[in-house]
């Protein structure tokens, strides 16, 4: 049985229930309550990907005690997510964030995060407990939004604890999921990332980030630059256009199928590598696990919310 954990933070989602929304865009009366994240939806798709039989799937992050940080928990659970790892720290809260539409119907994002339990995830104590758990894992994932919430010597525990992963064989996954706002600038997230890049074995990043953060001029460039850095296998996402594989056997491009009525891309990349990683941590190649990503989130794009319902 393979194991896989997927670091993170997860949020309380609010949003408004637009039948009860009051005038103004900030709305009034009800809300929607949800939860999101970028690294859970991860280990939700990679959960769901996997048959029962051939692997675990473990989310790690800090909540609090409070109903809220309960109920994700069970929801967690009802996933068949191994919660085992979650530390729950006294009188710490979720982050939250409202998703706020517009006349027009374009949706901003509004957050409360900057004091989340999340972000104490790799505090001294709790990083050693995390680390002697972790090191056997076959694959352990984290992203770009997981870094830029860790304060310096969070990002130094959590790269122990890869250090510790590869060097037992285990494989380390990444996202940059670059969100400038989440960094005090460009020079501290790529400061932040070129530390960790020398563990990661598989890069998954979509490339209008890299582009953003890095200038590259097209998806061959985003790889270069990754292989230079030491990632041996990289798959970069671009939206409708061909994934691109790059490993050692050369570089190939893997088409996306046409989705006929796109409803919600909320997720569209997390969806993808949590179907991509499933399918590495069982053993096909780089090819079907992008086949299967596709598959995926296409699914994912046609339907409203990040977490679309279970089938079948
Ligand atoms: P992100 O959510 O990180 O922005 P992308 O937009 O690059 O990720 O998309 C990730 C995956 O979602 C793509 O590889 C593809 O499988 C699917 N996807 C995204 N947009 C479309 C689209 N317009 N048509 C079909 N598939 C899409």
């Amino acid at each position: 049985m393979k194991r896989m954990a997927s670091i993170g933070e997860c949020m309380i989602e609010l949003s408004g229930a637009t039948a009860d929304a009051g005038p103004g865009p900030a709305g009034e009366g009800q809300m929607r309550r949800g939860f999101g994240g970028d690294t859970l939806n991860v280990a939700v798709y990679a959960r769901r990907a996997l048959p029962a039989d051939a692997g675990a799937v473990a989310y790690v992050t800090s909540l609090g005690e409070d109903p809220f940080s309960a109920d994700m928990l069970a929801a967690w659970g009802d996933e068949g997510i191994d919660v085992g790892l979650v530390d729950r720290m006294p009188g710490r809260l979720p982050g939250l964030y409202v998703i706020v539409t517009d006349a027009g119907g374009e949706r901003s994002f509004l957050y409360w995060r900057s004091a989340s339990a999340a972000r104490e995830t790799f505090r001294a104590d709790n990083a050693e407990r995390l680390s002697a758990a972790l090191r056997d894992y076959d694959l352990v994932y984290f992203s770009g939004i997981t870094l830029a919430i860790l304060d310096g010597d969070g990002r130094a525990r959590l790269l122990d604890v890869l250090r510790e992963v590869r060097g037992r064989g285990g494989l380390v996954a990444f996202d940059g999921n670059y969100r400038p706002r989440l960094w005090h600038g460009p020079d501290e997230a790529r400061f932040a990332v070129s530390a960790i890049l020398p563990y990661v074995s598989i890069a998954l990043p979509t490339f209008e980030d890299e582009a953003a953060l890095y200038g590259d001029a097209d998806a061959h460039a985003t790889a270069d630059r990754l292989h230079a850095l030491g990632v041996g296998e990289i798959a970069v996402k671009q939206g409708p256009r061909p994934v691109l594989l790059s490993g050692p056997d050369g570089r190939e491009e893997v088409a996306v199928p046409p989705v006929a009525r796109i409803v919600d891309t909320t997720a569209a990349g997390d969806s993808f590598n949590g179907a991509y990683l499933a399918a590495r941590l069982t053993g096909l190649p780089p090819r079907e696990a992008a086949v299967r990503g596709n598959a995926t989130a296409g699914r994912v794009i046609g339907l409203r919310g990040a977490i679309i319902p279970r089938e079948g």
